[in-house]
């Protein structure tokens, strides 16, 4: 038994270095990938529910690996948090949604697409110069602060400081607008959101995932879909999967999301084709 705990150890401890060594070499990568470009964005349509109209886009962004493909967030963003690559990632995320807005704006007739939504990472809003950086590019690409929505998470709120609140007010004060990603999943109290600068709280999937068998998940929506309508803020629901998440979402007075039911994340060119010619998805 005490040899077979040994070479336990010895496989925990291989593992655990072969696991140090992927990390440093995924850094590496990534950090190479920042150099050189290796980035491109996909856009997930955000639905009206009542009217199946794409009526905005989430940018996503994914490493476009020259061996190994396309790779998505999941697996490289932590990474990218930890070694502050997220930085410089984040701005070109920023930059690219706000170029691809510009151009579709020339083409659109005004008022087709409400917004763009592009996920701000806590490290990345905490820079400082982030604001101004945000400022300069819409000036840059003459794209409408209104057109811009940021989501953040939770976790950027959960200190509470005033620091943060007053950044997120001076967003606002441009005409940016903000959306709590991924609402409920973090451990922030509710008291925050009153009389604060958010626009939009987007439930995260894992709840929309169980709705529909469980009433506890079903009561948790609903819940939040009221607190949104007595807060006077809009909510999106994302991972609508199934004509039945979509109709209960309704039934609670959900008015907009997103999820495979309607689209996956696709090309700005394929984006741009949905806005132009067909209305509905
Ligand atoms: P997120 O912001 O919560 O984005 C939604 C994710 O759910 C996307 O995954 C999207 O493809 C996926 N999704 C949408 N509808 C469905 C559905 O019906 N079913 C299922 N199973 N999945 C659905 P994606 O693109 O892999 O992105 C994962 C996460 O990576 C994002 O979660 C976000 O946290 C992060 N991320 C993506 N792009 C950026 C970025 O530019 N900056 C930062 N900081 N984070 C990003
Ligand atoms: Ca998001
Ligand atoms: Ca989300
Ligand atoms: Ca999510």
């Amino acid at each position: 038994a005490k040899g077979a705990g040994k070479s336990q150890w010895r496989r925990y401890e291989s593992d655990l270095h072969s696991a140090m060594v992927q990390r440093l070499e995924l850094r590496t990568a990534l950090d190479h990938a920042v150099n050189e470009g290796h980035f491109l964005l996909h856009y997930q349509p955000i639905v009206d529910l009542h009217t199946d109209e794409a009526v905005a886009f989430e940018a996503l962004v994914r490493w476009h690996h020259p061996q190994r493909g396309t790779i998505p967030p999941d697996q490289f963003i932590e990474v990218a948090e930890e070694s502050g690559l997220i930085v410089q990632i984040g701005r070109w995320v920023l930059e690219q949604a706000l170029h691809t807005v510009s151009q579709w704006q020339r083409i659109l007739p005004p008022g087709r697409l409400h917004y763009i939504s592009v996920n701000v990472s806590v490290r990345q809003f905490r820079t400082p110069g982030f604001i101004d950086e945000v400022r300069g590019l819409l000036d840059t690409y003459g794209v409408d602060p209104r057109m811009l929505m940021l989501e953040i998470t939770e976790t950027l709120l959960m200190r509470d400081d005033e620091q943060t609140w007053q950044d997120l007010q001076k967003l606002r004060d441009l005409g940016v607008r903000i959306a709590i990603d991924d609402f409920g999943t973090g451990y922030s109290s509710l008291g925050y959101l009153r009389q604060r600068p958010i626009d939009v709280l987007k439930i995260d999937k894992t709840f929309i995932d169980d709705m529909v068998d469980s009433p506890q998940q079903h009561a948790l929506v609903q819940s939040i879909v009221g607190l949104a309508r007595t807060l006077n803020l809009k909510v999106v629901a994302e991972g609508i999967e199934s004509p039945e998440h979509r109709d209960t979402l309704m039934r609670m007075g959900c008015p907009l999301g997103q999820g495979y039911l309607f689209s996956r994340p696709v090309s700005a060119a394929e984006a741009f084709a949905w806005l132009n010619s067909h209305a509905r998805l």
